[in-house]
Order: C-alpha cells, then sequence, then structure tokens
C-alpha cells in the first residue's frame, strides 16, 4: 500500500529474478474478521474486512509447462516445479507450510489444474512475490499469497474464474495441497471484499453483502493489535475443534451446526448431554450457535447506522471464544481487558486464536490512550510490545 510495496518495487524484484519485464502486477489482501469466528466451516456467517495490507505479485506466462516461484520475503532462490508433476504428496501435504511457503502458490496451481482449468502447457509462470501482510498474525497472508496467484492466473490465461470461484479453487489448495483444514473465510474475504466495506458472507452457499463500514464517518477507528505470539498448539486445537463440531452435528442429525436455531439452543445442550456429548463438546456448540447470532446482530446494529453499538456484541463474542471455544491466549485477553478497561467500545481476539491479533473499536480520541495503555500492560506483564494499527476496510483482489 505504500510507494516501496508499490508496483514498481514488486516490478523491480521481477526484473532482478527473472530478466524479463513482467506480463504484469496483481494485488491481493490481507484481512481482519470483525465478528463470525470458527462459523465458515459449520456453515454458518462471517463478516471479515480487507486490509490495505497486500500480497503483490509480478507474474508472466510460460508456455512449457514449467512454474518458477520466487518470494521477496523468504530466503532462498527460486522454487521450480512442472505443472504437471505437482501433487499434494509432494507438496508437502498435511504439515501446513513444511513444504516451504511455495506450497502455498504451487497448490493453487495444482487446483486449477485439477478442476480441469490448464490443459496442455497451460499453467506454466514466473511469479515474484512482495507481501506487507504480516505473516503468521492471524490476519491471513496465506490466503492472500493463494489469491493473487490465481487471480494473476486467471488474468494471464483468461479463465473466467469469479472471486468466489477464486476463493474455492485457493480454499482448496490450502486443504488438500498444503494440509491446512481451513474454512472459506479467509480466501472469500481476499477475492471479494470492497473498499469502505465489511463483507457479510454465509459460508453455506457464499451468499455476500457488502456491509458500508464507514468508521471515519462516525468518529470511530478499529485498531488491531497483534500480539505478535503464536502459541504452538494452535493448528491442533484447530483441528480438534472443528471435528468437535462436526461430530456434534452428526449427533444432532444436522448437516452442520449453522442448522441449530439459537433460539432452540438450551434444548439442543440438552438433548447432546441426553447423546452423551461430553462438556466440552457441548461449549463449542453453544459458541458456534452464539456466534452466527452475533453476526446477524452486528449486521443489524450496522444497518441501522450504529456502530458504535457493536462494540458489546464483540466483547461478548470474545467471552465466547475465550471460555466456550476455548482459543484465546493470556496475550489477548490482556489486549481485551486492557482495551475496554482503558474506554475501548469494545474488543475480541480475531482469527483462528492461540495468539495472532485482537480488533479493538474505539472513538478516533480514545485511540491513543487505549493503544498506549495496551503497550504498558504488554511490558508490565513482560511480554514483547504489540504492533498497533489502524483497520481501514480496503479493496479485495485486483489487477493493478
Ligand atoms: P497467516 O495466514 O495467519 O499469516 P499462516 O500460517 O496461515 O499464517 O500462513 C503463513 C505462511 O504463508 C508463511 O509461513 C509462509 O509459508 C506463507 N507466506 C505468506 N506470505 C508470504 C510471502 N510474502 N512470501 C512467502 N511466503 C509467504
Ligand atoms: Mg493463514
Amino acid at each position: 500500500m505504500t510507494d516501496e510495496h508499490g508496483p514498481g518495487r514488486v516490478t523491480a524484484g521481477f526484473r532482478e529474478v527473472y530478466g524479463t519485464e513482467p506480463g504484469g502486477v496483481w494485488a491481493a489482501p490481507g484481512r481482519v474478521n470483525l465478528i463470525g469466528e470458527h462459523t465458515d466451516y459449520n456453515d454458518g456467517f462471517v463478516m471479515p474486512l480487507a486490509l490495505p495490507h497486500t500480497c503483490l505479485a509480478a507474474a508472466s506466462p510460460r508456455t512449457d509447462g514449467v512454474l518458477r516461484l520466487h518470494s521477496g520475503d523468504v530466503q532462498g532462490g527460486v522454487v521450480e516445479l512442472r505443472v504437471e508433476e505437482l501433487s499434494p504428496v509432494a507438496g508437502g501435504a498435511g504439515g501446513g507450510d513444511r513444504g516451504g511457503w511455495a506450497a502455498y502458490p504451487a497448490g493453487v496451481v495444482w487446483a486449477l489444474r485439477e478442476a480441469g482449468l490448464l490443459t496442455g502447457g497451460a499453467g506454466g509462470a514466473e511469479l515474484h512475490f512482495e507481501s506487507t501482510v504480516p505473516t503468521g498474525a492471524g490476519l491471513s497472508s496465506s490466503a492472500a499469497l493463494e489469491v493473487v496467484t490465481a487471480t494473476a492466473l486467471n488474468d494471464l490465461y483468461g479463465l473466467g474464474l469469479t472471486p468466489p470461484r477464486i476463493a474455492q479453487l485457493c480454499q482448496r489448495a490450502e486443504n488438500a495441497f498444503v494440509g491446512v483444514p481451513c474454512g472459506i473465510m479467509d480466501q472469500m474475504a481476499s477475492a471479494c471484499c470492497t473498499e469502505g466495506h465489511a463483507l457479510f458472507l454465509d459460508a453455506r452457499d457464499l451468499t455476500q453483502r457488502q456491509v458500508p463500514f464507514d468508521l471515519a464517518a462516525e468518529g470511530l477507528r478499529l485498531l488491531v493489535v497483534d500480539t505478535r505470539v503464536k502459541h504452538e498448539l494452535g493448528d491442533g486445537a484447530y483441528a480438534s475443534r472443528r471435528a468437535a463440531c462436526e461430530a456434534a452435528a452428526r449427533a444432532l442429525g444436522v448437516r452442520a451446526l449453522r442448522d441449530v436455531p439459537f433460539e432452540g439452543l438450551d434444548a439442543t445442550l440438552t438433548e447432546l448431554e441426553r447423546l452423551g456429548c461430553d462438556t466440552a463438546t457441548r461449549r463449542r456448540v453453544r459458541h458456534v450457535v452464539t456466534e452466527d447470532r452475533r453476526v446477524e446482530e452486528v449486521i443489524e446494529r450496522l444497518d441501522a447506522g450504529d456502530t458504535r453499538s457493536i462494540g458489546p456484541v464483540l466483547t461478548a463474542g470474545h467471552a465466547s471464544c475465550r471460555d466456550d471455544f476455548e482459543i484465546s491466549c493470556d496475550e489477548l485477553d490482556l489486549v481485551v481487558e486492557t482495551a475496554n478497561a482503558a474506554g475501548a467500545l469494545g474488543a475480541r481476539m480475531t482469527g483462528g486464536g492461540f495468539g495472532g491479533s485482537a480488533i479493538v473499536l474505539v472513538a478516533e480520541e480514545d485511540a491513543e490512550a487505549v493503544s498506549k495503555a495496551v503497550t504498558e500492560a504488554f511490558g508490565a506483564a513482560g511480554h514483547r510490545a504489540p504492533r498497533i494499527f489502524p483497520a481501514v476496510p480496503s479493496a479485495g483482489a485486483r489487477r493493478l
């Protein structure tokens, strides 16, 4: 978003690596999720917004089926692969990015090939990436990397893919090729968000609505607080939470927890107990069902033009993530408690949990004091200083 990360720099990077001019430059953003955590893989509702931070790709097609990948953000040279030889096993599936960062863009090319979109020698390409999305901070640098790859190849090969289709193919790449069992939210946010809006998404059928989210007009700010910690148990906990949700849905005989009505929640929880579901699983269910309701509540309040009033809903969402879904951590709780005590309107962890980032809704005039209080609290607790910046609702993937 800044000059040094604009098309000039990534073009120069491409030239340096490949010795030619790129065919074009594309951008795809990271995101924060306003509300709707761990609901996407339960076919529920989410509401992310794109950040101004983007992953840029300079790219050119090749006609010989060779894929060359380079990132200015990691050590190491060009990764060279053959499109026809890409397979999840060779790509390092099952271990996150243990197969190396290149598994993300290579997985996208694999997903395009598997969908029958690349024929003959098509799919060969040279790509160079540079990103301003912090990695591993729960702001979806991985989705930005995938979506920028798919968007570039979509244009270079004239594939005619819509943004939601691009998101689905990128999710498939991350699930099946990289081996991360993520839902569809991150990729949809990166592909479909628009400037000045939050994206209300129904993860079941990908119905979406752009909800105006003009913080400045109401004298508000949404701060992102990157705790700069990532606790190890996160990956396994994600998979186990997902499995618990799916088991509960099966026990209840519904397709997904999205189908459990908020109004009948108490009766459902009693029924689950009768069916022998353990306490932890029942709490997971309560989180998902109440979280879907909170997304609807936030929409209602935004539609009514009352952004301020979403604050308590965000904070309630945090309590549910912490107590019922058990995916928070000391650092995230500290952000929420300190920010609210210092005058914020509401705050919550955002993203998968166990570290990463929190968001804080605050009146513009209180933003500085709240940031200072959070930074001081981190210092007093012996944590590294957090990185704090405002979330400005920005555009989704695009050609520059
Ligand atoms: P998050 O998506 O929350 O940032 P993930 O663990 O899902 O965290 O994804 C981070 C991984 O994505 C990095 O470890 C790296 O493999 C890959 N990645 C993201 N951005 C880049 C980039 N600019 N260059 C190379 N790899 C990247
Ligand atoms: Mg990710």
